[in-house]
């Protein structure tokens, strides 16, 4: 319960987390001036819970608890912390509009859809904490899973947690939930307003709703008696929170189901590697999907050498870059026949590159020393080209940071007047498409152009209604949606993602590949994958191609128990940065020795760096970090040391960061 406490002539709220059966007689204690709830806002076992996660974490509790519910809860001001209270008595009434989706009736689940069934269903009978993998590819019906298994839950009176990784994936999966399940679901991301959000929130507090439907910070939502938590997507790495509270929300929910003796259930197509390493190893019961309820064939994928069309002169003239011919005459007979296109390219804007073929100058951002990004159309929706362009030459912009400035075409450095643009993104690919297949409409799916899930969900319908020929996007369209008459899908430049410094680089390229792969050929037409490389041999994209993802595993876990890497060992990257280069180096130099120190001497366990971050400046601060490896209770340790003792010896402007468990390495 929050309390109100007079603290140096103000009033503060805080929350009562434990009371002390044995006060301290040498403590002198002060008495709370006023009880603002009047029942517990969060109960014993979501308080663990949060404990745990904020440890395991290394991230303060306080805050750690105002990331985990809606931030306004913990609000320091004394009348909104008594406004809040007041609502306790029930959800208010923001509506919050679920588009309902055409999905046809499932009649009779699938053997395979029985058999996992049956196993969950024990589970949730036995009342012991079971973790399982739920194995299937895409179109395999995995989610009629979720439904039935949440409906066996409900019937055990128990509640039920449903996670998705991307706020756009919530709405086809809420309407599917809602239709099997009644108004009963709450839904729970960040696209809500904070009024949607409260009352979402009290309904599963007060039980009015016992299903919860939402991206990762639901993974603290307050639903008791929880029997079943789902992870849909189990590999996707938005379930890693970036900033602040580095947790995972995959992994905490199999810690939340141990803690409640709940079923989890992680789902994927494409599972990531350390979930299926504790499928094999029998930490996890593997279930397993490996047919389409609809018979439909898993597309063909077709491999096209980019070095051997450049080195045999196959390339014509007129025709762009990114596009080889093998993939331009696919697109042709593609639409000639009346279906749709899916390019996939994950990159942004419409040139990546901008300089001074004179001078050599190239426009970068100053604050995080990355090259800057050439766009010049925001429009979602193109038809044809001869409409008129925005005034001036576009806008050049930082992905790092988000800043832009106006294109010149100006040299700034010498004055020249021949500056050149190099690379392409999804804006050029959009922009030639049109040239190329006159009398098409393209849409451009991407972060430029749709800011909001409503956006996104629009342009997503016309999609599949026909009204548009092609789809250009990132990775934000390889996702769980479902194209009917998507026959072809051309991924542009399947290696970008494998020449990153990141250990998972290859898990992510071939889980990449597979998703987007995924899309093509859902229903009664023959659907076919067309993938664009440099790299034809790498085992990442061949067996992508061949939809093999066990051999996929096979090859990478060797790999990484050859380098110590996770499943086999554990990583805390420890992030420094501030406004001075030299101190920032400093202070991770003295972390490393502080950790010499204490490192344990006969363990496997090492302390790499410190190095410059791949990315080495953002937003005027310079970045170093410190990669410790080897076994979790070692690592864990160093970690705490630097958590608790390092701070106090370096300059205040040094930001020191924990992440453990890392994926992103930028
Ligand atoms: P996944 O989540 O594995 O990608 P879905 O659950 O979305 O797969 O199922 C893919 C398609 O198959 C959907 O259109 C769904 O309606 C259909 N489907 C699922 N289960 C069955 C079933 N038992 N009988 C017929 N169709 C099914
Ligand atoms: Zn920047």
């Amino acid at each position: 319960m929050r309390v109100i406490l007079p603290l140096r002539g103000r009033k503060i709220v805080g929350l009562v987390w434990k009371s002390d059966p044995a006060p301290n007689p040498d403590i002198k204690y002060k008495a709370v001036s006023e009880v603002v709830d009047h029942e517990p806002l969060l109960y014993k076992e979501l308080l663990e819970f949060i404990e745990w996660a904020a440890s395991y974490y290394m991230y303060p509790l306080g805050q750690a608890l105002a990331e985990a519910v809606p931030s306004e809860f913990i609000s320091a001001r004394k009348s909104a912390a008594q406004r809040i209270s007041s609502s306790f008595k029930g959800p208010g009434r923001s509506h919050l509009e679920i588009t309902k989706w055409d999905e046809p009736q499932i009649k009779r689940l699938t053997r395979e859809q029985d058999k996992a069934l049956s196993i969950i269903n024990q589970a949730l009978l036995s009342k012991k904490f079971s973790p399982m993998l739920l194995f299937g590819i895409t179109g395999s019906g995995k989610t009629q899973v979720y439904i039935e298994a949440a409906k066996n839950c409900l019937a055990f009176n128990r509640g039920c947690l449903v996670m998705v990784p991307e706020i756009a994936m919530t709405g086809q999966l809420a309407s599917r939930f809602k239709k099997a399940l009644g108004d009963q679901v709450a839904i729970l991301h960040s696209g809500l307003t904070p009024a949607q959000k409260r009352d979402q929130w009290w309904r599963l507090r007060l039980g009015k709703s016992l299903v919860a439907l939402g991206t990762r910070s639901a993974i603290f939502c307050p639903i008791k008696n929880l029997g079943l938590i789902v992870v849909d997507e189990e590999h996707d790495p938005s379930y890693k929170q970036e900033e602040r509270f580095r947790y995972n929300a995959r992994d905490l929910a199999v810690v939340r189901a141990k803690m409640e003796r709940a079923v989890a259930l992680l789902g994927s197509g494409t599972p990531s590697i350390s979930s299926y390493f504790n499928a094999v190893t029998g930490r996890y019961t593997l279930l397993e999907l490996k047919q389409r309820p609809s018979g439909a064939a898993l597309p063909a994928v077709e491999i096209v050498d980019k070095k051997r069309i450049k080195d045999k002169g196959q390339e014509k003239e007129e025709d762009p870059g990114w596009l080889t011919p093998r993939l331009k005459e696919a697109i042709k007979d593609t639409l000639d026949r009346g279906e749709q296109v899916l390019l996939f390219l994950n990159r942004r804007g419409l040139a990546t590159y901008v300089f001074c073929p004179e001078c050599g100058y190239v426009f970068k951002c100053s604050a995080c020393d990355v090259i800057l990004t050439w766009h010049r159309r925001n429009k979602t929706i193109m038809k044809n080209l001869d409409e008129p362009l925005p005034d001036g030459h576009g806008m050049l912009s930082c992905h790092y940071c988000g800043s832009c400035q106006p294109a010149v075409p100006v040299c700034p450095s010498c004055s020249g007047q021949t500056v050149k643009t190099s690379g392409f993104g999804t804006e050029r690919i959009a922009e030639d498409f049109l040239r190329l297949f006159p009398g098409t409409t393209v849409a451009r799916v991407d972060r430029d152009t749709l800011s909001s899930r409503k956006k996104l969900e629009n342009v997503l319908n016309s999609f599949r209604q026909g009204e548009i020929d092609c789809i250009v996007g990132t990775q934000m369209v390889t996702k769980g949606h479902d194209f009917p008459n998507l026959t072809l899908v051309g991924v542009i430049w399947a290696d970008m993602s494998l020449n990153i410094p990141e250990f998972n680089a290859s898990e992510r390229t071939f889980q990449t590949l597979a998703q987007v792969a995924g899309r093509a050929g859902r229903s009664k037409r023959p659907g076919h994958v067309i993938i664009q490389t440099y790299l034809p041999e790498h085992y990442a994209i061949k067996h992508a191609a061949a939809h093999n993802y066990i051999g996929f595993y096979t090859e990478e876990i060797e790999l990484r128990k050859r380098l110590g890497y996770p499943p086999l060992g554990r990583l805390i990257n420890i992030r420094f940065s501030g406004p001075k280069q030299a101190e920032v180096l400093q202070g991770a130099e003295t972390a490393r020795k502080l950790l010499l120190a204490n490192a344990p001497k006969e363990a496997r366990c090492e302390i790499l760096g410190p190095v410059p971050c791949p990315k080495a400046k953002i937003r005027s601060r310079y970045r170093f970090q410190l990669l410790l490896k080897g076994e979790l209770c070692h690592i864990r340790r160093l970690g705490a040391i630097v958590d608790k003792q390092l701070q106090s010896l370096l300059p205040g402007r040094v930001r020191i960061e924990i992440d453990v468990d890392p994926v992103n390495f930028m």
